[in-house]
C-alpha cells in the first residue's frame, strides 16, 4: 500500500486496546478521517506529544483496505495550539468548533472551505480573542460551508427589509428571519434576534476570512447569536451540540441577575 501525505487538525483521540490510539482529524484534502496509530501508547519516540487534541500535524498515512480507519504511520507537529489547553473558556470554545466540524461533515468527504476556517478559530482562540465571539463567528461560517447559511437580510415570510427597532427571530425550519408582525400573525415562538446582532452576523457573512478577526461582537450579542444558531443547528442535525451548554454556562453566570 502506498503512503499518502496530508495535514490534519486532531479533533478526537482515544486509546484503543493495549497499545494503540485512534485519532479523528480534519484535513484540507480528505476532510474528516479517523486513523489508528499502532503502538502509539508504547512507542514514545514516534508520536510523543503529537497525538493530542487540537494538534496540527503533518501526517503520513496508508489508506484502509476495507473499513474507513486509516493507518497513521508518521506525524510531525506543526502547531500544538498549547494555550487552548490552559484556559477553560478557550478550551470549550475550541471543543465547540471541533464538535460542529465533526457533526457537519462525513468521513473522507473534503470541505475545502472548512479547514482554513477551523485553523482561523484555533489561531484566534490561541491569540486570546474572546471565545464566545469566536464561537459565534465559527458557527455562522460553518453553516455556510455546510450549505445552510441563514438568510439574514429580510423577513422570509413577508419579504420586508430589516428595520431599526424591529423585532426579529430566526425560523429554525427554514433558516430565514421572521419579523415581529409575521411572527404574531402565525403565532410562532422562536428565539429573538436583535437588529444589532442581525446586522453583525450579516456583515460577518460578507467578510473575507482573513478580515474576520477585525469584527467585534459584544458579549450579550454573542450569547444571543449562539442561542439562535444552536437552536437552528439542533433542527438541522436533529442532534444536540453538547459543548454548547459548556460555553454558554460560565458566560451566562457572569450576566447580572434578572437578564
Ligand atoms: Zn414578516
Amino acid at each position: 500500500m502506498t503512503s499518502c501525505r496530508t495535514r490534519g487538525l486532531i479533533l478526537q483521540v482515544y486509546d484503543h486496546g493495549e497499545s494503540d490510539k485512534i485519532v479523528t482529524f480534519f484535513s484540507p484534502d480528505i476532510g474528516k478521517a479517523s486513523a489508528i496509530a499502532k503502538g502509539a501508547k508504547r512507542s514514545k519516540k514516534r508520536f510523543v506529544n503529537k497525538l493530542e487534541i487540537f494538534s496540527l500535524l503533518g501526517i503520513i498515512y496508508r489508506p484502509a483496505r476495507r473499513d474507513s480507519l486509516l493507518f497513521l504511520d508518521e506525524a510531525e507537529l506543526e502547531n500544538g495550539f498549547i494555550p487552548l489547553r490552559h484556559a477553560y473558556d478557550r478550551y470549550v470554545a475550541a471543543i465547540y468548533a471541533g464538535e460542529l466540524t465533526l457533526r457537519f461533515t462525513r468521513e473522507m468527504d473534503p470541505h475545502p472551505e472548512l479547514f482554513p476556517l477551523l485553523l482561523w478559530a484555533m489561531h484566534s482562540l490561541t491569540e486570546g480573542r474572546e471565545p464566545l465571539e469566536t464561537a459565534a463567528l465559527f458557527h455562522l461560517r460553518i453553516l455556510r460551508a455546510a450549505g445552510y447559511e441563514p438568510a439574514l437580510d429580510r423577513c422570509g415570510i413577508c419579504n420586508g427589509g430589516i428595520q431599526a427597532g424591529g423585532e426579529y427571530a430566526l425560523h429554525p425550519g427554514s433558516g430565514s428571519l421572521v419579523c415581529g408582525r409575521c411572527r404574531q400573525k402565525q403565532a410562532l415562538s422562536f428565539l429573538s434576534l436583535s437588529v444589532q446582532t442581525i446586522k453583525f452576523l450579516g456583515h460577518a457573512q460578507q467578510t473575507e476570512l482573513p478580515n474576520l478577526g477585525r469584527l467585534r461582537l459584544p458579549r450579550k450579542n454573542a450569547l444571543e447569536a449562539l442561542a439562535v444558531l444552536h437552536r437552528y443547528t439542533q433542527h438541522l442535525l436533529q442532534h444536540d451540540i453538547h459543548s454548547w451548554h459548556q460555553i454558554i454556562k460560565p458566560a451566562a453566570a457572569l450576566q447580572p441577575a434578572g437578564r
